[in-house]
């Protein structure tokens, strides 16, 4: 029979399984046990939708046998199964292979990077420990069977077979021992019954196994015998329904990992119970990390939705507002139909208020977290502060109350993390505006020109390091009615009345030589003047009305929006030799200004991390300039 080869990532992946040194390799059963679970959740409610596919609780289950002379260990199901062409193509491919992360991730791992871990990788991982895998299905609704079997690298082939039931049959031909590795422990009785307990207790169907009993001889009440018997290894009492007083954080911990795939213990756990117009259980999960295609369209947020302990739908989108998307979990109502579509989902009443409930709650928790696991927080918003800025954007600011208040922004005071409460809170008395600073890092925004002065006034800057920082701030307007003010907009005055005066007086006595700067620089600038924001830097470039600098930036990069550019403003510090300079030059020679004009100006955009329109002119006029410039005079040595 011809050998079919398995699509690239998939043999990448592959590999890495048959090769793996993971230590973790026990979690294949879990993946296949959770496999087989799924499958039977779509059986039974296929036939709760589908009269003609009705089929009986009693007969959906899991069985593990272990063959110790093969050395085989077989996980067989009665769950939906998979047609000819389902086999084809949910083995021979992995279902994360169309995402970019994923195949780099492929592409750059080695044993060292857990890609098993990272990204959950189900059915091959049993290829740890298998050297063999045989998968006889027959779906629900079919009379024909087909098996699929490989042996990894070198392909996989697909035959007609026979299977007297529906369901999946797998098959693991363990791998031979080695000094490291024994995988025959896994044709161990208490090694099995341990895994299931361990990752897969609460399934709800039962996993069944024959086990070894001593019984009292019936013909010799004084010896005991041993007996194969079968029995249900797991509980079948799905977590989220046992009192939370009985659960272990590690019970929490692994039920998560297990079901949504995740390689790191939560973050934040979140178990309750409404009773109410609707009642329903929640169990739901903060992620400790960013899922690595959480900003991809292909990431897949939603919860999972139960009816009566029936599963019913796997990632329910319309139960989660799109600000908390990160959040797994899954709910378990009473009072849902349990023929809900995903069609139907987003008009159903019941489901509405289920999603404002749990909203509400999602809200509630992070709010407290920030007030009393402050650290847990800073975590949780390094990893999903960026989607709540961007939904406060999305949604034109209506999300603005639910979300202000859970932003964090770093600041010029403490380098510390601060909410906009804080902000106000120690704002100083005469303080009317919440200043920020954006840039691209904190080691940007700190080298800003204008930073030093507005901080030597004693008043706190919001770092706005994220692209999205600014346009967030023009959605919410104000917080606690006060706006917010970038210290770079051009109308920003923090001097005195008598540093005004003077610098009234010197724009009036250098007149001419800023025009004339005004006049080289041509429409690069709406006005060229002096400043009353520098320390110790020489210029800078501020914005005027509308879109400020930051948002130029963030612009250019979106090919639709080329050419939009920030009106801008040149100043001019007075206090600093270069003034002195220009005064002079300007004059000797009034026609010379105009290449100190150029390269101040370009020197301005440099600094604010904007592109200059011609670098070689700007490196020939300093070069001429330096020509130009006498000897440096010879500094005091300490
Ligand atoms: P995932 O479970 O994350 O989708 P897997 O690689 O574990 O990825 O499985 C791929 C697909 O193969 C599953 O989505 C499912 O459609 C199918 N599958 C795997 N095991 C079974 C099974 N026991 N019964 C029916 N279908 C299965």
């Amino acid at each position: 029979m011809a050998k079919k080869q398995f699509k690239a990532e998939s043999r990448r992946l592959l590999e890495l399984m048959i090769n793996s040194i993971y230590t973790n390799k026990e979690i294949f059963l879990r993946e296949l046990i959770s496999n087989a679970s799924d499958a039977l959740d779509k059986r039974y409610y296929e036939g709760l939708t589908d009269s003609s596919r009705n089929v009986a609780k009693k007969d959906l289950w899991i069985r593990i046998e272990r063959d110790n002379e093969n050395r085989r260990l077989i996980i067989e199901d009665t769950g939906i199964g998979m047609t000819e062409s389902e086999l084809e193509k949910n083995l021979g491919t992995i279902a994360k292979s169309g995402s970019a992360e994923f195949r780099d991730a492929l592409e750059k791992a080695t044993e060292k990077i857990d890609i098993i871990g990272q990204f959950g990788v189900g059915f091959y991982s049993a290829f740890m420990v298998a050297k063999k895998i045989s998968v006889l299905s027959r779906a629900a609704g079919s009379e024909e069977a087909y098996e699929w079997v490989s042996t990894g690298e070198d392909g996989y082939t697909v035959s007609k077979a026979e299977k007297a039931e529906t369901g999946t049959r797998i098959t693991l031909d363990l791998k031979d021992d080695t000094e490291d590795e024994k995988y025959s422990e896994y044709l161990e009785e208490w090694t099995i019954r341990n895994l299931i307990k361990k990752y897969s207790d609460y399934v709800r169907y039962p996993i069944r196994m024959n086990v070894t009993k001593s019984i009292p001889d019936p013909t010799d009440d004084k010896k005991m015998i041993d007996t194969v018997e079968e029995e249900t290894l797991n509980s079948m009492i799905p977590l989220w329904k046992k009192k939370r007083n009985s659960i272990s954080d590690e019970d929490y911990n692994e039920f998560y990992k297990a079901k949504f795939s995740d390689w790191e213990n939560p973050l934040k756990v979140i178990h309750y119970n409404v009773e109410g117009n609707i009642s329903y259980t929640a169990l739901l999960y903060i992620p400790s990390k960013t899922p690595f295609n959480f900003y991809n369209t292909d990431y897949e947020s939603g919860i999972q939705l139960y009816s009566k302990g029936v599963f019913i739908l796997d990632q329910a989108k319309d139960l989660l507002p799109e600000c908390y998307r990160f959040v797994k979990g899954l709910v378990d109502s009473d009072d849902l139909n349990l023929n809900i579509s995903r069609e139907i989902l987003q008009q159903d009443r019941q489901v509405k208020a289920l999603a404002k409930s749990i909203d509400k709650k999602i809200t509630r928790t992070l709010e407290e977290m920030l007030e009393k696991e402050r650290e847990n927080y800073e975590k949780f918003f390094e990893n999903f502060g960026l989607n709540l800025k961007y939904s406060i954007y999305r949604s034109y600011g209506a999300d603005k109350d639910k979300l202000q208040d859970l932003l964090l922004y770093r600041s010029s005071l403490e380098g510390k993390y601060v909410t906009l409460k804080e902000y106000t809170d120690r704002m100083k008395e005469d303080q009317k505006e919440i200043y920020y600073a954006c840039g691209s890092s904190i080691e940007d925004i700190e080298k800003l020109p204008v930073l030093a002065k507005v901080r030597s006034k004693g008043y706190e800057i919001l770092y706005f390091t994220d692209a999205v920082d600014e346009f967030v701030i023009r959605m919410m307007m104000n917080y606690a009615e006060k706006p917010f003010r970038s210290i770079t907009e051009a109308d920003l005055d923090l001097g005195s009345e008598e540093e005004k005066k003077a610098r009234e007086a010197a724009a009036e006595e250098n007149k001419d030589l800023l025009t004339a700067m005004k006049e080289a620089l041509g429409s690069n600038v709406s006005e060229v003047r002096i400043s009353g924001r520098l320390s110790d830097d020489p210029v800078c470039i501020v914005a005027d009305q509308g879109m400020s600098i930051e948002m130029e930036k963030v612009l250019s990069q979106d090919p639709m929006n080329k050419g939009l550019k920030a009106t801008k403003i040149l100043e001019i510090n007075p206090n600093h030799p270069i003034f002195t300079k220009l005064k002079a030059v300007f004059a000797e020679n009034p026609d010379a200004i105009r290449d100190y004009a150029d390269v101040l100006y370009d020197q301005a955009l440099l600094i604010e991390g904007l592109p200059i329109e011609d670098p070689a002119a700007y490196a020939r006029k300093i070069t001429e300039l330096l020509v130009a410039s006498g000897m440096p005079e010879k500094k005091e040595s300490e």
